[in-house]
């Protein structure tokens, strides 16, 4: 039975989790580091513990001091995504004392954690894959050759990739000995594990990909599908359910393929299945993520499921609560992921205190976010602040709430990536759902995002800077020594302004 749950995770999904928790009458356990004393997941949560062991220290990574914090409070363990999530030994090490563990099993994890190892077990459980090779390359001769044999253009991946590092498209035969070098260099420092292998590289495609769920007792259901083809480096920047692109006949084979995988493979608790689809709308598996995905909330606002929380019955031994005919799909959701980063500066991260934040309501909107004004965001983690997501009847309507709540959405202090947002929500080729995993580069004008408009600062904008001046100003008058406050007002709000993500 699980009575309590420690999130092994900060930021949006560590709260997105707790939500659930509160929901179901569950006790919560926050991890920090000094450098998160003051983050919203501490706030929420009934119990927190500091991982830090010195000021230097920042990491989340502490698999011993966590395992020992979830014995003590008699918590089970979510990973959320990223940090711990596909770590097979950290899963494994739960099993063997005893720690319930929410999501799949070490084994699984393990096997999906390696490219080709995956690439292998869902060939034989039916799926299509991407052309290419099922082990690591042995020497540049070796990649010469398969190169022919698959044909340029090739990508060059990791096998323990994750985050789009080490992946590298080769064009032809010249570039390939440096370009394994690059790669191997890149693997080797990001994931400790140099390997490399070739797959054949899918011309304009697609990134759909399929959320399941599945029980301990073989049930494996679909959530649906969701197109994240709006990336940039090879990472997803706004996804969207269902598909713009997948004809009905191709939508329904693929879900029905990765049901019957996943069945095969007796997977259980969320997990999402990556495939890329070309032109002709062939499609193929690209890699298993078995764990809860950054876009989750897609999917939970087209279906209405709670993954979160079907994930947790499901570790407490629970059997699924619905087939796949009571799943109902309505409508369209599409979400963007708010980065504390500069998009006119090449996405340059933009760490630093956030002044004035107003954050979009109302109707279809949802908002998950782990900043709020005063909170600093730090260099030392990912830089995604928050996730911005909109429903509609249609896409259009959708798109619609989208744009309206990324103009409702200020933050001061930092910059973000709200104003990219708003160019790729106005932009012709993207309402038309018109777009492959190319489009930021071949067909998004970047220029129009550093052309400011002249400023449109909104009454609520300018409300909000007046009262932080006035906090600052009475903080300031509290204090021992006065700082600098004796510019005007105005020209205190312009310089606000002229970090406001309004144009
Ligand atoms: P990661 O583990 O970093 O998520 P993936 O294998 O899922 O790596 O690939 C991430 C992205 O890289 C894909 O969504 C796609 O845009 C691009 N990509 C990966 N493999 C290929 C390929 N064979 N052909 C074309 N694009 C690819
Ligand atoms: P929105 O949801 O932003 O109003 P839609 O395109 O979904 O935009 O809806 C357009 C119009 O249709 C709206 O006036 C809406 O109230 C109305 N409408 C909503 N639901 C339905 C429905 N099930 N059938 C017909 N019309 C609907
Ligand atoms: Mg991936």
């Amino acid at each position: 039975m699980i009575k309590k749950i420690l999130v092994a995770n900060r930021g949006e999904i560590a709260l997105r989790i707790f939500r659930t928790c509160r929901i179901m009458g569950l006790d919560t356990v926050a991890i920090y580091t000094h450098v998160d004393r003051g983050a919203l997941h501490v706030r929420y949560a009934e119990e927190a513990y500091c991982v830090s062991d010195s000021l230097e220290d920042t990491s989340y990574l502490k698999p011993r001091k966590i395992l020992d914090i979830a014995k003590k409070t008699g918590a089970a363990i979510h990973p959320g995504y990223g940090f711990l999530s596909e770590n097979a030994d950290f899963a494994r090490q739960c099993e063997k004392e005893g720690i319930i563990f929410i999501g799949p099993s070490a084994d699984i994890i393990e096997c999906m954690g390696i490219k080709t190892e995956a690439r292998k077990l869902m060939k034989e459980a039916g799926l299509p894959v991407v052309l290419g090779i099922e082990k690591p390359l042995a020497s540049v001769e070796e990649a010469r050759q398969v190169a022919e044999e698959v044909g340029y253009p090739i990508m060059l991946k990791a096998l323990a990739g994750g985050g789009g590092k080490g992946m590298r498209l080769v064009h032809s035969e010249d570039e390939l000995e440096a370009a394994i070098r690059l790669s191997k260099s890149e693997a080797g420092n990001a994931f400790g594990n140099d390997a490399v292998y070739i797959e054949k590289y899918i011309e304009k495609p697609h990134h759909v990909e399929v959320q399941v769920l599945g029980d301990r007792y073989g049930n494996v259901v679909h959530l649906g599908e969701r197109e994240c083809s709006i990336q940039r480096r090879n990472q997803k920047l706004i996804e969207e359910a269902p598909s713009p692109y997948l004809k009905p006949e191709v939508r329904t084979a693929m879900l029905e393929l990765a049901v019957k995988a996943a069945k095969k493979i007796n997977y259980y608790s969320a997990g999402t299945l990556e495939f890329m689809v070309d032109k002709e709308q062939n499609f193929y598996f690209l890699e298993m993520n078995t764990r809860l995905q950054v876009e989750h909330p897609v999917t939970e606002l087209c279906t209405g499921v709670d993954i979160v929380r079907d994930m947790i019955e499901i570790a407490g031994g629970n059997k699924l609560p619905y087939k796949q005919e009571d799943i109902n799909f309505q409508g369209y959701a599409i979400e963007c992921r708010v980065y504390a980063e500069d998009p006119v500066n090449n996405f340059m991260p933009s760490p630093g205190i956030i002044k004035v934040r107003e954050v979009p309501e109302g109707r279809n909107i949802r908002l998950d976010s782990s900043v709020y004004a005063g909170f600093e965001v730090s260099l030392h983690y990912d830089s995604m602040i928050a996730k911005l997501c909109s429903w509609g009847r249609t896409r259009q309507s959708a798109i619609e709430t989208m744009r309206r709540a990324l103009r409702e959405y200020k933050m001061l202090g930092i910059k973000t990536t709200i104003p990219f947002h708003q160019r790729v929500l106005m932009n012709e080729a993207f309402e038309k759902g018109d777009y492959d995993t190319t489009f930021i580069d071949t067909r998004f004008d970047k220029e129009d995002l550093k052309k400011k408009k002249s400023s449109d600062p909104t009454v609520a904008v300018i409300t909000a800077a007046l009262r932080h001046y006035e906090l600052e100003k009475s903080a300031a008058a509290r204090a021992t020594t006065l700082p600098v406050i004796g510019e005007s007002l105005w020209k205190y709000y312009g310089k606000l302004q002229m970090t406001a993500n309004n144009y």
